[in-house]
């Protein structure tokens, strides 16, 4: 890159030397400063004003500026075209920042262009003022063509080769992304030039007529660019957007051809929604905006950036690296995007999870590295973890590949793999079993018996989580009616994803009445999570399954954030303590404090209460003490499969009619 900096400007340096030695002397003498005065201040001004100059990410940037020094170019004024543009350049690229090597590449290649074109012109003959004489030789119109060509095509590949550099896509690529469209227009504004010089020559007059033109040709540029650049980023923050992003992946590892080398990162801020909520839209945008900038900031200069949707970001930074660096280049850019952003004057801060993919370990294309990195995202949140790489997402958890087991999961389903373990909740009062509550497991044909924990978080990033469920739903309404007691419900745990579903009520109700299964003993049990992440959207499908006669449950109580207000606004039936708490009611004063108040809060607002994770006899005791109405837990049973149960069903059966003649 440096060294290409370098090439060019020597390159350069040269070209514009050869022009002062050949056109020099004709500089002073040949001048017409009104002309000059004029068209020196137009180019001026269209290349500072930002007004006049659409800049557009990375696919360059279209300015009027070309049409004005090109004319003073026909006018025999290259040298001073030339020198308001590298002034005005100048100035540009100091005012905006920007490192300065670009700032120097673009002025070599500026004047590249310029005296190129200037010196084929001086080589077909070109020696004065276009202005200057009545009819133009051929050889001038020849030479005209072919010196804006070499203005225009230098112009153009230099800048292709630098953003094919800079961003590591191909040049080809980058010339066909929108640089194209840049040297149309370019090609467009040069070719005004001529226009221009013999207008002008004409009468002054007619400057308005030719002002008005270019604004015409800028604007249809402008508005071309413009879409262009819709279709590929982001509105809010400007970054690039999901497609956009796929298929920059896709290029940046299509450049390493067989061996793909490339880091992902996918990243997602932790309780966005609470912000939102809280703080209110226009907070959270502020937030994604100041997030964006941030990003962009502290990127490798060959990273692209994206906004996936949401709240949820990624970035492709090509070429090889050591997985320590790759480490090292994560963990600085979570320390720079978690430091608080002053918006509106308030410091706010967030936490953001971060999950790394490596092509070619992690996948060779742009939809495999996604989903890695998604994942290791996901396994970071799961961890509490601020950056997770895939690789080691994977080999930290015991058993399979993430990824494997994902891919597999779909067809698992299909082939029936999963069947439901059953834990029996009993009642206090009356000491028999009043539910079961249905878990799903997992009988992989390769890696044997996989628990929910292993693969139920991932499916919830995905819609499989809406074919599990239903699978679970309708094997254990089956199995249940296999029990040799209808007076046993039903507890199924639902993803909040699930209950976004429309058709998910209505689904379960047909479910239900294909099984032959009652479902006033249907019971769904939703997390506290669930609940706060979206409280509104699945009101309408819980009233829906309220109406049918399904009970509510609602599970892991305790753990979650929107406990009173979501407990107000949902009506459940049941409130299940997590098992958090119960675990050391026994040992610890303040959780048989949490379990008591839980219980009397329940009470109060007339639900059930139901304590999980009893492990042991001594808690079964403390907690029938405190008042919670069923148990749940090792101490009683443990998930087992539907034929066991049916056997202890039926002992119990059995025990109660030997005892009751008794
Ligand atoms: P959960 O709903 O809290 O289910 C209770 C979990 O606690 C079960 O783990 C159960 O085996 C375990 N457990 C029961 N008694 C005790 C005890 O005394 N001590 C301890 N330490 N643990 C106990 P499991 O079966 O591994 O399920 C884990 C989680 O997976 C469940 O937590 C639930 O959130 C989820 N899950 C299970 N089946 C399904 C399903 O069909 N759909 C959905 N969406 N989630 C499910
Ligand atoms: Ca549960
Ligand atoms: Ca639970």
């Amino acid at each position: 890159m440096l060294a290409f900096v370098a090439g060019v400007t020597a390159a350069a340096v040269f070209l514009t030397a050869s022009l002062v030695a050949v056109a020099g002397d004709q500089w002073w003498s040949g001048t017409d400063w009104v002309i000059f005065a004029l068209f020196g201040t137009l180019l001026f001004l269209a290349e500072t004003q930002p007004s006049f100059t659409m800049r557009f990410g990375d696919n360059g940037a279209v300015s009027p500026g070309w049409t004005f020094a090109y004319a003073l170019v026909l006018f025999g004024m290259s040298i001073g075209a030339l020198g308001i543009l590298l002034v005005a350049n100048t100035i540009v690229g100091l005012q905006s920042r920007r490192p300065v090597r670009i700032v120097v590449f673009n002025l070599a290649q500026i004047a590249a262009a310029l005296s190129s074109g200037a010196l084929v012109l001086h080589f077909f003959g070109f020696r004065e003022s276009m202005g200057s004489i009545d009819a133009i030789p051929l050889t001038w119109g020849i030479g005209i063509f072919v010196s804006a060509c070499t203005v225009l095509v230098l112009n153009g590949l230099l800048t292709a080769i630098v953003i094919g550099l800079h961003t590591g896509t191909g040049f080809i690529t980058t010339l066909r992304t929108g640089l194209a469209l840049t040297m149309s227009a370019d090609a467009a504004l040069l070719s005004l030039a001529p226009v221009f010089v013999i207008a002008i020559d004409f009468s002054l007059l007619l400057v308005p007529v030719l002002a008005s033109t270019s604004y015409i040709v800028i604007q249809s540029a402008r508005k071309s660019l413009q879409r262009a650049h819709q279709a590929n980023h982001d509105p809010l923050t400007d970054l690039l957007n999901r497609r956009a992003f796929d298929d920059r992946v896709s290029r940046t590892i299509g450049l390493f051809g067989s061996e793909p080398d490339a880091t992902l990162l996918v990243m997602d801020f932790d309780r966005f929604k609470e912000i939102n909520d809280s703080l209110g839209h226009a907070v959270g945008d502020s937030l994604l905006v100041g997030f964006a900038e941030r990003l962009s900031e502290n990127l490798p200069p060959t990273a692209s950036a994206a906004r996936l949707g949401g709240d949820e970001f990624a970035v492709v930074i090509p070429g090889r690296r050591p997985q320590g660096e790759a480490l090292q280049l994560t963990e600085t850019l979570h320390r720079e995007l978690t430091k608080p952003y002053d918006i509106d004057g308030f410091p706010l801060s967030i936490s953001v999870s971060i999950g790394v993919a490596v092509a070619p370990s992690d996948g060779t294309n742009a939809e495999d590295l996604l989903a890695a990195a998604d994942l290791a995202m996901y396994r970071a949140k799961q961890f509490g973890s601020r950056v997770v790489f895939h690789q080691t997402a994977g080999s930290a958890a015991t058993g399979p590949g993430r990824i494997g087991l994902l891919s597999d999961l779909g067809s698992a389903i299909e082939q029936q793999q999963l069947t439901n373990f059953y834990q029996p909740q009993i009642s206090f009062s009356t000491g028999r079993i009043d539910t079961v509550e249905a878990l799903v497991r997992w009988q992989h044909p390769v890696h044997g018996l996989i628990l929910p924990n292993d693969f139920i978080g991932m499916a919830e990033q995905t819609d499989l989580i809406d074919a599990l469920t239903d699978d679970v739903l309708a094997r254990s309404m089956c199995d249940l009616l296999l029990l040799d007691d209808d007076g046993i419900s039903l507890a199924v745990n639902v993803s909040a994803r699930t209950l976004h579903r429309r058709t998910f009520a209505p689904g379960i109700i047909a479910t239900a009445e294909t099984a032959g299964f009652p479902i006033e003993r249907l019971e769904l049990e939703i997390t506290e999570r669930a609940l706060a992440s979206d409280p509104d959207r699945i009101a309408l499908t819980l009233a829906q399954l309220r109406e049918a006669g399904v009970r509510i449950a609602i599970d892991d109580f305790g753990t979650g954030y929107s406990s009173f207000a979501s407990l107000r606004q949902i009506r459940a039936d049941r409130l299940k303590i997590d098992r958090g708490f119960t675990a050391h009611v026994g040992t610890a004063p303040e959780d048989r404090l949490v379990v008591k108040t839980i219980t009397d809060l329940g009470h109060g607002l007339g639900l059930d209460v139901v304590a999980e994770g009893v492990e042991t006899l001594e808690i079964l005791a403390e907690i029938e003490s405190l008042g919670c109405d069923f148990a749940q837990g090792y101490a009683i049973a443990r998930p087992m499969p539907i034929q066991q149960l049916q056997m202890v069903v039926q002992a119990r059966h059995h025990r109660d009619q030997v005892e009751v003649p008794a």
